[in-house]
């Protein structure tokens, strides 16, 4: 039996402990050592099926949870039960015949969606594949960075769910196998599977970023390319205010010959100090995508640049020395950050799996983000740094660059993204600062979308404004596969429900 309930009703707090479920009763669902996915998965779906009917009809709702790292809280839903997924992360390689004509299937692999983004990368560098894009850790499971839309600042990507190309979501109704119209898998692999073909554009674009809102999702067809090379370069740098202009227009290579290398980059990432982010060092980060060779030396995550938790330290202090802010927060961004490998020290030289670390918890973590388009980024930066270090906010501000992303619901929804975020430890005047900054984004009219996992104060109307025509289109996809509203209330939970996605 693939699923086993975890002890008796309690309280469950996730991972950052910005939450916790009160009168909660914990299952897991966990990975058998059947010699092919499809009969696991088709296993596993099944006994989800029995379970979401067993909580329909114990009166409880459910949430399915990943690594339980979103500190908005959309994995927290009290009185309900738990499904724990991150033992059920096995992933199995796809064969030729497996798939519909025209198909690499080379290029894909079947993941049991408790998998962790770090798992699913090492597998796919074990056969010579890599993934494209990826969250700055990758502690998440891939269902549940997925679900809420987790990106890098790769700029020519998306979002982690552009990997998806097919996903098996169990309803009370049914077990479904959702991919775009034209088809991935083959009729008898997904007959296999348990589950029942729905191939529609519409529900797929929906289902790749369902927000924990659409069904429990058991497994992800995952594409990758072949596996490449970053060559990293980390330094604190002045940058000038005229250089946002630069990047507002895309001129990424003149942005990296003035602060790294004269060559295109393919990631970059700015970390400001608010107060005063021209006149303090910012933290750069450059990725240079090489083809890959066997030979290039190894280095450590740490030698690669990975994490900064450091500045996640500062909290206390930085909340009761309101006029030491600016000095302080440039000390943490100094100590806290791997400074180097800058660009006159000798190349080294990772997988993108490498590069990345699973991550520590963190309790007191404040993460929100604002979504612009890129093209706005040169008015708006030093307006939004201005007015956050005025009201007190007390983290760093990271600046993020990324392409639209798939999925209706995806916060990158501008041909070009600029992603402003704002992460550090928490307290009552940043997340007031925060709100300002809202503020003026609307009073100047300046559109933008906010982050489904991070502390965004963000509700129903909002989001039906924000994402317009792509939210009732979702939210018809939604009614398709959750046809009884008693079921669609079966995935509710207070924050969901706030957001309108399930009532
Ligand atoms: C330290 C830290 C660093 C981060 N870095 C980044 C970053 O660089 N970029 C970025 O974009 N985001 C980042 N995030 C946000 C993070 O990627 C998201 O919170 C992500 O959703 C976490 O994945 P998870 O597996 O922990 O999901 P959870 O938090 O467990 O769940 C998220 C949602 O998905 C649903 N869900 C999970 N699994 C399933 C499933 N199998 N079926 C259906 N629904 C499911 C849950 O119910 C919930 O609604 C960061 C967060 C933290 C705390």
């Amino acid at each position: 039996m693939p699923i086993v309930k975890l002890g008796e009703e309690g309280r469950w707090t996730n991972y950052h402990c910005t939450g916790t479920c009160d009168a909660a009763t914990r299952f897991a669902l966990r990975s058998g050592d059947a010699p092919r996915g499809r009969d696991e998965i088709a296993i596993a779906a099944k006994s989800v099926q029995d379970w979401l009917v067993e909580a329909a009809a114990a009166k409880r709702r459910v949430r399915p949870l990943g690594a339980g790292w979103s500190p908005s809280n959309v994995n927290i839903s009290s009185q309900s039960w738990l499904l724990h997924t991150r033992r059920f992360n096995r992933c199995f390689r796809i064969n030729a015949d497996d798939v519909r004509p025209g198909i690499d299937a080379g290029a894909l692999m079947l993941v049991e969606a408790g998998a962790l983004v770090d798992e699913v990368s090492d597998k796919l560098e074990e056969q010579g594949r890599s993934l494209w894009t990826s969250g700055a850790g990758n502690g998440q499971t891939f269902a549940g960075a997925a679900a809420t839309g987790t990106h890098g600042s790769m700029i020519a990507a998306g979002g982690i769910q552009d990997h998806i190309r097919a996903v098996q979501i169990v309803t009370p109704g049914g077990i479904h196998w959702v991919e775009p119209d034209v088809g991935v898998m083959s009729d008898a692999f997904i007959a296999a599977t348990g589950s029942a073909p729905l191939r529609d554009d519409a529900m797929f674009a929906a289902v790749q970023l369902p927000v924990g809102a659409l069904g429990i999702v058991t497994a992800l067809v995952v594409e990758s390319v072949p596996k490449f090379l970053v060559r990293p370069i980390q330094n604190l740098r002045k940058v000038d205010c005229a250089a946002l202009d630069w990047l507002a227009e895309g001129d990424f290579r003149r942005f990296s010959a003035a602060y790294a290398l004269d060559q295109d980059p393919d990631f970059v990432q700015m970390i400001v100090n608010p107060y005063k982010p021209f006149k303090r060092p910012a933290m750069l980060r450059f990725l240079y995508r090489e083809p890959w060779r066997d030979d290039y030396p190894r280095a450590t995550p740490g030698q690669l640049g990975a994490g900064y938790d450091a500045l996640s330290l500062l909290g206390r202090f930085l909340n009761d020395y309101p006029w030491a802010r600016g000095a302080l927060l440039q000390f943490a961004m100094k100590q806290g950050y791997a400074s180097g490998p800058d660009v006159d020290a000798p190349p080294v030289y990772g997988s993108w799996g490498e590069g990345l670390d699973t991550h520590r918890p963190l309790a007191d973590l404040f993460n929100a983000s604002v979504t612009i388009d890129r093209a706005d980024l040169a008015h708006v930066f030093e307006m939004v740094c201005a007015v956050y270090a005025r009201h007190g906010g007390s983290t760093v501000v990271t600046l993020r660059f990324m392409e639209r992303a798939q999925g209706l619901l995806a916060p990158a929804r501008f041909a070009h993204n600029a992603v402003i975020d704002f992460d550090g430890p928490r307290s009552q005047r940043t997340a007031d600062a925060y709100a300002r900054v809202l503020e003026r984004l609307d009073a100047e009219g300046v559109a933008f979308t906010r982050h489904w996992a991070k502390s965004c104060r963000l509700d129903a109307l909002r989001v039906a404004a924000d994402y317009g025509e792509d939210f009732r289109r979702w939210r018809a996809a939604q009614r398709r596969l959750l046809p009884d509203p008693a079921d669609r209330a079966l995935f509710g939970s207070e924050v969901l429900d706030g957001l309108g996605l399930t009532c």
